[in-house]
């Protein structure tokens, strides 16, 4: 901004002598000058200065000096600016925010929105215990499938559930030793003690078990695919896809 009002201030400076060197303690601005993919609003205004003073006969060059080496004009700029950022008496001059930023907020604002309405709703306690937190959920690569669903939200093809639409007479799970609810199935059945030690052995590494929903979710859950490591491959997901498909073919 600072070398745009000093262009700005260069071109009706009423003199002969129409070369200038505009100094300069940031290396970013030069580089974003010289690399022709930087398309930022203040750098392009700033090259169309320079083009548009360069038909008036100005030539202008930058060069890179060091900050805080006494340099009288680095030093002045420094010290004016100083004083302009605890001075609310001068208005801004530059008002323009960067989409990036923009984007930014409205993504903040909208998962803060989310989340109170998160937070107040009497909908959806089970996920809640999987999912408490809304930005955390959204930072998550989930592939939702049937089974996903059904063990995060305690619906679909679970006995407990089934009973309760008439589906099922009895809600008892295939390994005959309790109710088959989501519970049991995670920390209980031992119909899937096999993969349930494998994500025990993942999470006692850093933690107790059993943990919670939520911290199996966010802690338990990576994708298979990214790593093939042995404890990557140690999955909340997998236990939620094996154990459901379990189920779905008695
Ligand atoms: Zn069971």
């Amino acid at each position: 901004m600072v070398i745009l009002k000093a262009l700005e201030n260069l071109q009706f400076l009423e003199i002969n002598d129409r070369i200038a060197l505009i100094s300069t303690d940031s290396r970013i601005t030069l580089e974003s000058l010289r690399n022709r993919k930087n398309r930022t609003y203040l750098i392009e205004k700033i090259r169309k200065k320079v083009i548009e003073m360069g038909n008036q006969n100005w030539k202008i060059k930058f060069n890179w000096i060091k900050a805080h080496a006494g340099h009288h004009g680095n030093e002045l700029a420094d010290q004016t600016a100083r004083e302009a950022s605890i001075n609310s008496d001068i208005n801004e001059c530059y008002t323009r925010i960067p989409k990036s930023a923009v984007r930014r907020e409205l993504r903040d604002y909208s998962a803060t929105e989310w989340q109170s309405e998160w937070d107040i709703t009497t909908k959806g306690v089970f996920t809640k215990l999987f999912f408490s937190n809304v930005t955390d959920r959204l930072k998550l690569k989930i592939n939702v499938t049937p089974h996903f669903t059904t063990m995060e939200t305690g619906l679909g093809n679970i006995k407990s559930y089934l009973l309760k639409y008439k589906i099922k007479d009895r809600p008892t799970c295939s390994c005959k030793r309790a109710e088959q609810t989501i519970d049991h199935i995670i920390f209980n059945c031992e119909l899937v003690e096999k993969e349930r030690d494998r994500l025990k052995a993942a999470v006692l590494r850093s933690e107790n078990w059993p943990v919670s929903k939520d911290t199996l979710i966010n802690k338990y859950s990576k994708g298979f695919k990214k790593s093939r490591t042995v404890y990557h491959s140690i999955n909340y997901r997998e236990i939620a896809h094996k154990i459901t498909n379990l189920y779905l073919e008695k």
